[in-house]
Formats: C-alpha cells, structure tokens, sequence
C-alpha cells in the first residue's frame, strides 16, 4: 500500500490514521497484529474486521476447507512438523512395539492407497456379518454393543467417566446418541438450508453408502428409509443444545435394576458384559427419555430395519479409511453438504489427522521436545498465575457477591489446577497394536484400545496427571470435575514468530485472556459455578446471589441473541451462555493482569498501537479467520460458541477499557449504551 492511499484512507478512518503513518519506520518488522489490520474499516464500526481485515482478504478459504484462520496455520505448521516425524518413522524400521513402528506402520498403511482400493470393505466382513445374523432384537442389541466398542457410534452412548456429585468416583455414563445428522435440529427443522441436507441425507447419502456396501439398489433405497426413520424416532428425543447444559437435568443417577427397569426390553447385564465392562452396579443416565424411547424403537422397528440401521452406522464411521468411491462418498456429504468445503485434502493429511487422534501423544513427546522450549512453559505457568492474582482482585471488589459466597469462590479459584503444555507423564501406548496389514483395520484396533483405555477407568482412582488433550492439539479446556485448566503448547505459541518476540501486550492478550482467563472463568461460568472447589456438583452459593448472577447472565443471552450471523440465523444466547461469559470474564480478567506488566507501565508505543490498544488487537488475532456459510450454519445448530467475529465484538462493546483505547463513540456500530453493558466478573 503507497503512502498516498494511507492518507486517503486515515482521513477516511480517523483512529487508523495514528497507526498506519508509521508504517515506514516500524518498530517491530515482524508484527502479526500490524500485519493484519484492515486501515479501511474503523475500529468503532467492527472492530474484528479492522484487526484482521488484511489477513482475511489476503487469506481466501482454500477449496479443501470450510473455515481458515489462526488455528489452521497453527495446524498446518504443526503437520509438517508430524510429517516429518512420520517419515522419519517409516524409514526407521523400528522393532515391533516400540511407539516409532506404530507411527511407521500406520502411516504406511494410510498412505498405501493401491493396498486400501484392493482390501475394499473386507476390513469391515466380520463385524458386518455379525449384524447380518441377527435374528432377534437381543441378537441387535449385542451387534450395536460390539460397534460401539470399536467406535462406530449407535445407539448406545456409553463412556466411563467422573461422577459429577463425586469426583473420585469413575462411573459409566450413558447419554444420548445414535443420529447420523449433526444434531435432533437437522431432522425438524423446515428451512431451505436444513431442508437440503436432510434431502440429500435420505435420497443420496445413505443409499449410496449401503450400495457401495454390496446391496441392490431396491434394498439400499428401502435400507436408507428404514435407518432415517429410526433415527428421525431418537431425534425426536433428543435434547436440544441448550438443554445439554443443566448439569443436575442430565444427571440421573440409577442402580442396574433401576435402569432394566427404564427399558424393560434391555438387559443391561447382558449388554454391559457386550460392552466388556466389569460388572457395574450403577450408572448415571444424562438423558433418561432417549433410552425410553431406544426400548419403545425396540419394539417399533423390525430386525430388518436395526440390520441397515447398524451396517449404516459401521460403514459410515469407517468410510473415511476404506476404498475411494466410500471415502469420496463421505466428504461429498460431510465435507461438501454439511460444511462447504470444495475438495478434499491430500491423503497424507487426512492420514495425519487419523493418527493425530489415536495416538496423539507419542507424536505429541516428540513435538512439543522440539518445539515448547521451557522456557515459554515458565512464561504461560506466569500468566496463569497472573490472571488467578487479578480474578482474586475482581471476586473481592464485586458489589453483587455476599462475603460468604465471594470466600468459597476465592476457595474454588485457589483451588484451579494448571496443565500446562504437556504432560509430565505420558500415556503407555504398549497394548496398542499396530502393524502393516490394513488401514482400517489399525484404525479399528486403534479405536478399540482407546475404548479399553477408557473403560479400564472404572473402579480405579482417578488419575489426575492424565491429559484429555495432546500438546499439538489447538484447543483448551477447562474440566469441572477436576476443577483444572488444561493448555496445550500449541493453544500457547503464536504462528511464524518466535515466543520470545511477542511482546506482553499481545501474549495478554492471546494467551492469558483469550485462553487461560477464559478457561478459568468457566470454572465460574453458568454450568461451572454450580460445581465446587472439589469438582463436586454441589451448591455453595446463597440463594440472593445466584439471583444477581442470573440477573447478570440474562443480560449477556439477551445481548448475543441479538447478534444476526446469517440470513435469518441468530446466535442462540442461552446455548452459548457458558462460552460468553468465559470470553468475557477472559477478557477483563486479561486487561487487569496487563496492567500489572512492565510494558503496560511504560506506555511505549510499538508499531503505533500503545500497550492497551495492542492488547485488544492480540486478543482479536486470536479468533483471527472466517468460515463458509455452510460452516457457519453448522456452528449455530451444533456448536455452544458464537462464531469467532461475535467472540471479538460482543465481549469488547461490554468493557470500558476497549472504548478508551480505541475511542469508541455514541454512534458507532460497536457501541452499547453504559446501562446495557454486561458485567459479571
Ligand atoms: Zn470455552
């Protein structure tokens, strides 16, 4: 851009001005925050799009993807980092066992596409076969235990994990499941968008799917109305998004007999030794209805009907690891339909991505060796510290909170414990069988070792030094039952500059805001809060004051479900409630921490932004990226967090400090009248 433009443009945009005249003189060459600002667009009508503005336009979403921003250059950095490692592997010849062979062999097998073409559905004979010979609804039930053991998702939702009223406790969890559409909405809902993808779903997806899997087109066809209207019976009850997210409505804890007595038509004994669990005496049901309606779908549907149904849910789930007419099936419905992408992505990355997901941490021990020096691990681990200082600061001044609840919040938050990077102690992968053989069949063997590895859970104590997540994964958590914080290396590290570069303001901003603040805020979000310092499940708050919190909460539904995102789709407030309270509390819990930083002091400007100004622009890198229409539409129906331009310009209109250090108006897009303004924490 000529300097002639620059000053058409600052008058045209009078805050940009400041910034953009120092374009030949910067301070800091290599600047993401400088690079990707919009100087057309002014901070005060969108500001995620004056952040990122440049990025964007010069960033088109390739045809490969339904969305593209900083996670995917993130990922894309990090797959050619998994790369290598696995070439690395594949010429090693490694002994058998050891974690280098598995990475060898799995790569060998995905990349070996004349050896997948040639194997054709037979990796799936057996288990298909199983389904073909049942003969009874008891016959049905067995055959859907044995798929869920191997992953491919049905009607039985079944996980081992932390009993919500007591945390030490692993128990089984049975929750909601079985739909082959994204979620119970795609199966009702009568607009055009939905409307075309459930039409597609029934007249091309399932039936093509069943004729690739050997049947005649009239049994296909016949097969593919059967399992929809199976479906379509468990959708109708399911739960809605939003009401996943009451924690005491999806806890309904039960004895076995209690349970047999829910579903009269299933023994749970007889299923539970299917599952391979050891003998179980209760279960937490999150959504007792579904399973009513499992047993009342026993007796609805014929044997016939359940056999296209589970050989649907087989080869749907293993799609993406057999021959190409199955594997282009699968992405022309759920990359094209559902999500907009317009081609695929080269083998060798959706192989990556596959083992990515198996056996993510052996690759993880290797990156994060050389890629998370230590030293960011001791800067991160301080700004989690930073950010509980400053959330300790905010819980005492707040003028809605009693001294009694404000002392078990303070409990809660000291309590909070940190993950940082990478685990100390890595997950033992020797029972993992992996050889040249088969694709599918290592992704079947892969997925029924990770379902022992989960249900082996029952009956130990929990074990705390276990992550949920690899260290290369984009992405953090926070877990109310363990009332932790979990924070990948690669959620950390900002893409093409070096950690020691980045300067505070932008760390504060990316990191300590965006992911440490608004992971511990969840700790204290609507769901959170109603678990206690323990990760128990347990009421500590006064009545008055969960009144002024819900006051407060409300504000923050009303203000999202305002926001338009497409046509005639709207953020849906109250399903998202838990994210936006998170990014909010992230953000002002951010900017106190920042005001306690040397830069925050100085005041220096860098690159024209001063620290606070540069802060507000780290934190918008964050969410940096746009999604196609389809994706979008996806997000809204599927997903509890508002799309990433709304996770920028809804929480920045609610904070004082933004209108400040941008100059915010009366009159501009992004303002909100004071008494509008939502403030929690
Ligand atoms: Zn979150």
């Amino acid at each position: 851009m000529n300097k002639k433009t620059l000053l058409t443009v600052c008058a045209l945009a009078a805050f940009a001005l400041c910034a953009y005249q120092t374009k030949t003189l910067l301070d800091k060459p290599n600047d993401p925050i400088y690079k990707n600002i919009d100087p057309t667009v002014s901070p005060g009508s969108d500001f995620f799009l004056y952040a990122n503005g440049t990025w964007l336009k010069q960033n088109p979403i390739p045809a490969a993807y339904s969305s593209w921003g900083i996670g995917n250059e993130v990922t894309e950095e990090i797959r050619d980092r998994l790369k290598k490692i696995n070439e690395d592997a594949l010429k090693a010849n490694a002994p058998k066992g050891t974690g280098t062979q598995k990475i060898g062999d799995f790569y060998y097998t995905g990349l070996d596409s004349a050896g997948i073409e040639k194997a054709g559905i037979s990796p799936l004979q057996e288990k298909l076969n199983l389904i073909d010979q049942a003969k009874s609804p008891q016959d049905i039930l067995n055959a859907a235990a044995i798929l869920t053991t191997i992953g491919a998702r049905n009607i039985i939702g079944m996980r081992v994990s932390q009993d919500d009223k007591n945390s030490s406790k692993m128990m089984v969890q049975l929750g909601q499941t079985g739909l082959g559409l994204p979620n119970r909405d795609y199966y009702f809902k009568t607009d055009a968008r939905t409307t075309r993808i459930r039409t597609d779903y029934n007249d091309k997806y399932l039936p093509t799917l069943l004729t690739l899997s050997g049947w005649d087109e009239q049994r296909a066809l016949a097969g593919a109305k059967s399992s929809y209207n199976i479906e379509k019976f468990l959708a109708d009850s399911s739960r809605k998004l939003e009401d996943l997210r009451d924690p005491y409505r999806n806890y309904n804890k039960m004895t076995v007999a209690g349970l047999n007595h829910l579903t009269p038509d299933i023994d749970w004994n007889i299923l539970f030794k299917m599952l391979e669990l050891k003998p179980v005496d209760s279960v937490i049901v999150g959504q007792p209805e579904y399973y009513r309606a499992i047993n009342q779908a026993l007796r609805t549907f014929t044997v016939d009907d359940w056999k296209a149904y589970l050989r649907l849910k087989l080869v749907g789930s293993y799609a993406a690891y057999l021959n190409d007419a199955f594997a282009e099936e699968n992405f022309r419905f759920g990359g094209k339909v559902l999500r907009g992408q317009k081609e695929q992505l080269p083998r060798w990355k959706r192989v990556l991505d596959t083992e990515n997901g198996i056996m993510g941490e052996l690759l993880g021990q290797l990156f994060v060796k050389e890629y998370f020096p230590e030293k960011s691990k001791e800067r991160y681990v301080a700004e989690v510290e930073a950010i509980r200082q400053a959330y300790r600061e905010h819980i005492q001044k707040l003028d809605w909170m009693s001294p009694e609840t404000k002392q078990k919040a303070l409990d809660k938050l000291n309590a909070v414990h940190p993950k940082v990077g990478y685990p100390d102690q890595w997950k033992d992968f020797s029972a993992l069988n992996i050889s040249r053989d088969s694709y599918a069949g290592n992704v079947m063997n892969a997925r029924h070792w990770l379902y022992l590895v989960n249900i082996n859970k029952l009956g130990k104590p929990v074990n705390h030094q276990e992550w949920n997540m690899t260290p290369q994964t984009y992405n953090a958590n926070y877990s109310p039952s363990n009332n932790e914080i979990t924070l990948p290396a690669a959620q950390l590290l900002i893409p093409g500059i070096k950690d020691e570069d980045v300067d505070d303001a932008m760390a504060y901003g990316y990191v300590a805001a965006s992911v440490i603040g608004h992971e511990i805020t969840h700790g204290f979000d609507d769901e959170g809060r109603q678990f206690d310092a323990k990760g128990n499940l347990k009421g500590w708050w006064t009545p008055q004051d969960s009144v002024q919190f819900t006051k407060r909460a409300q504000m923050l539904v009303d203000q999202f479900n305002g926001y338009v995102v497409l046509d005639s789709l709207h953020v849906n407030g109250k399903a998202a409630l838990g994210e936006n309270i998170a990014d909010l509390g992230g953000i002002v819990l951010g900017i106190d921490a920042f005001k306690k930083t040397q830069q925050y002091k100085e005041g220096k400007k860098i690159n024209g932004f001063t620290p606070m100004q540069r802060f507000f622009l780290g934190y918008a890198l964050s969410w940096l990226g746009h999604e196609r229409d389809e994706a979008l539409a996806n997000q809204i129906l599927t997903d509890v967090h508002a799309p990433g331009f709304l996770r920028v310009n809804g929480p920045f209109s609610d904070v004082p400090e933004f209108y400040e250090a941008f100059h915010i108006k009366k009159g501009d897009k992004m303002w909100i009248d004071p008494e509008k303004r939502v403030s929690i924490w």
